[in-house]
């Protein structure tokens, strides 16, 4: 399959990866640039806990919100020149505060800019593009729109 990128995205449907704490299990979806929901996320630096034995890619940083589940206004930032994109940070989130996201767009100039300051992995990503992917039993997969 080849795409004509950037001219031709993939339009990833569905939200990224994510994990439900209640089941404890992992539900399936692109690995891309993280979500931060701010009204779920405690501070309890469990996610960064979890990275610290990866890629130590998550720094906790204090950013006032005036969430009540956040007193402490201790939010995860992620630094993408070292994530691997492993999702265990997500794992390892036992509110459903942090999912990975379609966003795949990353690519930078400069280190400073790959660093995601906690109120930019709380911005939604950005609309995808509109190849579809699709099966053909004959051709394999094919993309089309
Ligand atoms: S996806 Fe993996 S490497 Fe990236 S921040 Fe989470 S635990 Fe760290
Ligand atoms: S994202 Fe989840 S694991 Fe990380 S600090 Fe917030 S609540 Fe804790």
């Amino acid at each position: 399959m080849t795409l004509r990128y950037p001219d031709q995205k993939l339009d990833l449907q569905g939200p990224g990866y994510h994990f439900d704490p209640k089941n404890g299990v992992g539900l399936p979806g692109f690995k891309g640039r993280h979500l931060l929901r701010e009204d779920k996320c405690t501070g309890c630096q469990l996610c960064a806990i979890a990275c610290d034995g990866v890629a130590v890619a998550i720094e906790m940083q204090t950013m006032v919100r005036n969430k009540p589940q956040n007193k402490k206004n201790y939010w995860p930032a992620v630094d993408y020149g070292r994530c691997v994109f492993c999702g265990l940070c997500v794992d390892a989130c036992p509110f459903d505060a942090l999912s990975m996201s379609n966003d795949y767009e990353l690519s930078a100039y400069d280190k400073a800019s790959l660093k995601y300051t906690p109120d930019l992995l709380m911005i939604p990503p950005p609309e995808f593009g509109t190849a579809k992917v699709k099966f053909d039993q004959k051709r394999g997969t094919v993309t089309h729109g």
